[in-house]
């Protein structure tokens, strides 16, 4: 058994179908977690219902509760967030007729947008980046990332908190996928391409486990899945400055 049908209804209005954790919007892609486990005792209430996206769900099942190291979240903390988001969500819906503007959200959103430079633009969408593209290219979205942690780093309006959590969730999959999937090349270096491949290409280099051509088809998959994750986080982008832009100057 899971949560009733009434408390889901109730959790997912006050959430606004938002994660509680990262706060993107989710719409049907979301999932009510049990913040005390069942097996540990937790029961099927409100109280007890925490609505987050699949990413962070797949993050809270990763650690075991018996060994509490690593960023896993403790119960009092995952009600803490999920309790200040319903509380944004609700004071957004009360006050559509009459909205603030708030000039540290204007700073935070003129902030993120120079993330986007126009030379992390070029390597975004102008270029194929699983060939080969500079090693510190991306750099500032790390930064960001790490920023993401502090409270400060957040909108006071949950309208632009859950289009940063659109971006945010973006740019974790890219550099995520980046980070496993790329490695500094050896010779040239200060540049970063996907898998060995690209000197099989460029270097000559061939090793004996594989044949050419099975590593011709993982480097071309990889080289794209990297292309699409950076172009997604360009669309996803442009999407959070166009509508913004509209809803702190209405
Ligand atoms: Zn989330």
């Amino acid at each position: 058994m899971g949560f009733s049908e009434r408390v889901a209804t109730e959790a997912l209005a006050l959430c606004g179908r938002s994660c509680c954790i990262c706060h993107k919007f989710c719409g049907t892609k979301i999932e009510l977690h049990h913040i005390k486990q069942k097996a540990c005792g937790g029961d099927d209430t409100l109280d007890n219902c925490i609505p987050v996206c699949f990413d962070c769900h797949a993050d809270m099942g990763r650690a075991d509760p018996k060994h509490p190291k690593g960023k896993r979240y403790s119960e009092a903390e995952l009600k803490r967030h999920r309790d200040s988001w319903y509380e944004k969500v609700k004071k957004s819906s009360a006050s559509t007729t009459e909205k603030r503007i708030y000039k540290e959200d204007i700073e935070l959103f003129d902030t993120i947008c120079n993330l986007f430079t126009s030379k992390v633009k070029y390597w975004l969408i102008e270029c194929d980046i699983g060939g080969s593209h500079p090693y510190n290219v991306f750099d500032p979205f790390v930064n960001y990332l790490y920023k993401c942690n502090d409270p400060f780093f957040e909108f006071i309006d949950p309208e632009l908190e859950k289009l940063r959590g659109n971006l945010s969730s973006c740019i974790e999959k890219f550099l995520s996928y980046k980070a496993t999937n790329t490695f500094v090349r050896m010779i040239g270096g200060e540049k970063q391409c996907v898998t060995r491949e690209w000197m099989v290409n460029h270097e000559n280099w061939v090793p004996h486990s594989m044949n050419y051509e099975e590593y011709s088809v993982q480097y071309a998959e990889e080289a794209q899945t990297l292309n699409d994750l950076a172009t997604n986080v360009w669309n996803t982008y442009c999407v959070f400055v166009r509508q913004g832009r509209r809803w702190l100057s209405m």
